[in-house]
């Protein structure tokens, strides 16, 4: 069995869910489970949707549902072939259901993480069963599951955790047996409460759905198809021009995704880590491309960085102890704030008297500095950038900082730090400069080519 997911641009039209019924039919004899996200970019609009209802705004909110409905009538029945009538059906009834929802809201003018998820679900639930049909229509047996019914998580809405163990026993008792029946399609993103509440997993969660799939059947293997050759040695919004990179360990995968390679979602290596599935990052446009293979043992590199992930927007909270020396439980007290606004922080640096953090942008931030400043100073920076080198020769390369700091010297670096694992060197600089220092930074690290690990 090989679990093969679609984002949402590789499922965004008719064109595209062709493209895929034939890069799946290719693989028809290794069992594949078909995760799929919504099409194109049809969760934002959802939420969109969700908002426009609830701040009263009906008409802009109908007029979002109405585009919805054309848009999956028109790039969905294209391909359902016979079926047609049958899918015609069921989108009708999905956004049908929505109207009478964003009517509702409208009159409350309130929405709650449980509506948000309810509305947000309506995407994977109509595009894996679009896929499904189009794969039938294709001449390839399938069979389509309702990923509510697999993955069981907790009623926190919009970011639900995964009951692993409920979750891997329904993919065996019920996904792998219906392998034998044909191609298994599923929506990604979406999962439900053990009381049959639909939840999600948070935004981009269809990587970590495919990964929980796979984990929980045993699949040989994790294949996410989506809009770029692979894993590149640079995020391609900032920098054109970056290299594929081959092959690259489940440890520098995770740490690339969790400092802004949007390309996997940072949750998604875990369970294939602890099943120890290979992940493959595969170009649903260009197939024949070899893509990124995610292992636990990639070869050995001769170039001392694998990739440059950068997070634009991010907010830094420089809080100094106003104790001459930083108290004893000073810490603890700095991260329970966090904790309680449910706040992740992403790099820390600390001194003797001070801490700094980063964090994504919050409209909370006034109240978490009103609280810290119970205890200590505290100052906010907002419109940085966090740039992170990741690679695990940066560990036995001496002279890397010194290279790194060389190439950017005339940027204002706001805040420094190495992981523990010692993949990564990280620093943040201004929004502004961050074009130009991932630009300095690819050129000084990846003008000579490994060419074993880089295309
Ligand atoms: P999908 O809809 O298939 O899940 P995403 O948009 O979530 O696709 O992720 C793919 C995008 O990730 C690419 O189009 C690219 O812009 C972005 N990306 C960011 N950093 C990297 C990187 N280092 N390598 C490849 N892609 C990256
Ligand atoms: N459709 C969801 C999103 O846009 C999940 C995903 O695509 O991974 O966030
Ligand atoms: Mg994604």
């Amino acid at each position: 069995m090989i679990v093969m997911k679609f984002g949402g641009t590789s499922v965004e039209s008719r064109e595209a869910i062709e493209r895929l019924t034939l890069i799946v039919g290719r693989q028809r004899h290794r069992q594949p489970i078909v995760v799929v996200s919504a099409m194109g970019k049809t969760t934002n609009k959802l939420l969109k949707t969700a908002q426009e209802a609830a701040a009263g705004r009906r008409d802009q909110a109908l007029t979002l549902v109405d585009e919805l409905r054309a848009y999956h009538l028109i790039e969905g029945l294209a391909v359902a072939g016979a079926a047609a009538a049958d899918l015609d059906r069921y989108i009708r009834a999905h956004f049908d259901w929505l109207d009478e929802l964003v009517k509702g809201l409208s009159i409350v003018g309130e929405l709650s993480p449980r509506s948000m998820d309810a509305i947000a679900s309506i995407g994977e639930r109509l595009s894996s069963l679009i896929v499904s049909f189009a794969l039938r229509s294709a001449g390839i047996p399938s069979v389509h599951i309702d990923a509510r019914k697999i993955v069981v998580t907790d009623d926190r809405f919009t970011q639900a955790q995964c009951d692993f163990a409920e979750t891997y026993l329904r993919c065996q008792q019920s996904v792998a047996p219906a392998t034998e029946a044909g191609v298994v399609v599923m929506g990604g993103y979406i999962g439900a409460t053990l009381e049959d509440q639909t939840t999600t997993l948070g935004r981009g969660g269809s990587d970590f759905s495919a990964a929980i799939v796979g984990a929980g059947v045993g699949a040989e293997e994790i294949q996410i198809w989506t809009d770029v050759d692979g894993m590149l040695t640079a995020d391609p919004r900032i920098l054109a021009g970056g290299h594929r990179i081959k092959t690259i360990s489940f440890a520098e995968a995770a740490e690339l995704a969790y400092f802004g390679a949007k390309v996997l979602h940072p949750a998604t290596v875990l369970p294939a880590i602890e099943h120890d599935i290979p992940v493959l990052i595969l170009n649903s446009r260009r197939p024949d491309v070899e893509g990124t293979r995610i292992t636990s043992q990639p070869p050995p590199c001769l170039n001392a960085v694998k990739s440059i992930s950068c997070k634009r927007g991010i907010t830094i909270a420089n809080i100094h102890s106003t104790r001459m020396l930083m108290a004893h439980g000073f810490l603890r007290r700095v991260f329970e704030i966090f904790d309680r606004f449910e706040i992740p922080v992403d790099m820390i640096s600390t001194s003797e008297v001070s801490v700094s953090l980063s964090i994504d942008p919050t409209d909370r931030i006034e109240e978490i500095a009103a609280e810290l400043r119970q205890f200590a100073q505290v100052s906010v920076e907002e419109n940085l950038s966090i740039i992170c080198l990741v690679g695990e020769n940066i560990r036995h390369t001496p002279g890397i900082a010194g290279r790194v700091f060389e190439c950017i010297r005339d940027c204002n670096i706001r805040m420094i730090s190495q992981g523990a694992s010692l993949l990564n060197l990280g620093f943040v600089v201004a929004d502004a400069d961050l074009n130009r220092a991932v630009t300095a930074l690819h050129k000084e690290f990846f003008s000579v080519l490994d060419p074993a690990v880089f295309d």
